[in-house]
Parts: structure tokens; sequence; C-alpha cells
């Protein structure tokens, strides 16, 4: 099976969103959602130990060297989701997804819209784009 355009996902969303019809309840559940993903990634450090996490202050770099200035910039990310962890994360992530599309729908925002417009962002800004 071919991978749902983001236009036929949001139509899924709506037909099968009874429960969550309230703006109220979709903007909860997009909150717990989004805890959730935050949780799930958290557990693959203290729980599984798959990733561990070493922060320190980031260095920029004196030199207006973008190449330089990136290579110096740290993920502070240790190691590589195992595939349990991934699969954990990923899953937060559709949920998160899928609460994202009913806001979407509630509002009458087309997704595919979002993403167009958030991708022209990004193609101006290019590596400028650092928040
Ligand atoms: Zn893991």
């Amino acid at each position: 099976m071919n991978s749902p355009s983001l236009k036929e996902f949001q139509d899924q969303v709506s037909e099968l969103l009874l429960r969550h019809r309230s703006l109220l309840d979709v903007l909860s559940k997009c909150n717990q959602a989004n805890a959730s993903v935050h949780r799930s990634v958290i557990k693959s450090v203290t729980e599984c130990g798959c990733i561990e996490v070493h922060a320190e202050k980031q260095r920029y770099s004196e030199q207006p060297d973008l190449q330089e200035a990136m290579g110096l910039m740290q993920q502070h990310i240790h190691g590589k989701l195992c595939d349990t962890c991934k699969e954990a994360v990923s899953a937060e992530l559709g949920k998160n997804f899928f609460y994202i599309s009913a806001l979407c729908n509630l509002l009458s925002i087309d997704m595919e819209t979002v993403i167009d417009e958030e991708s022209r962002k990004c193609s101006t800004l290019g590596l400028f784009n650092l928040s």
C-alpha cells in the first residue's frame, strides 16, 4: 500500500474522529500527544539507554563560515535510537500528527498548504533559519 498524501490522511482523520469533535477536546489531545512524544524520547534515555544526553553550552564560531558553524553546533545526543524506541517514538509522533490533522480539520486549514508554506519559508531562510 502506498503512503497516503497529506490530503488523504486529513480526510481519513476527519472520518475517524467521532469522539473528539470539540475544539477544546482536540486542543487538549494535541497537548497530551505532544507530551507523549517527549516522554517516549526521555524513556529512551532513562529506561532503555540507547541514547544519552550530553549537553553543554553551544560554542558559536567567530568566523562567518556557515559550514564551520554547523560543525561546531552540538546535537547533545550520543548513540542512536534502538528499533524498539524508534518504533515507540514514531507511534507517538503518529498520534501527534493525528490530532494536528484533527485541529486542521476543525479550523478548515489544509495541511498540504501549511507544509508548502513552511517549505517555502525554509528555502528562503536557508541556513539562517535557526529558531
Ligand atoms: Zn532504546
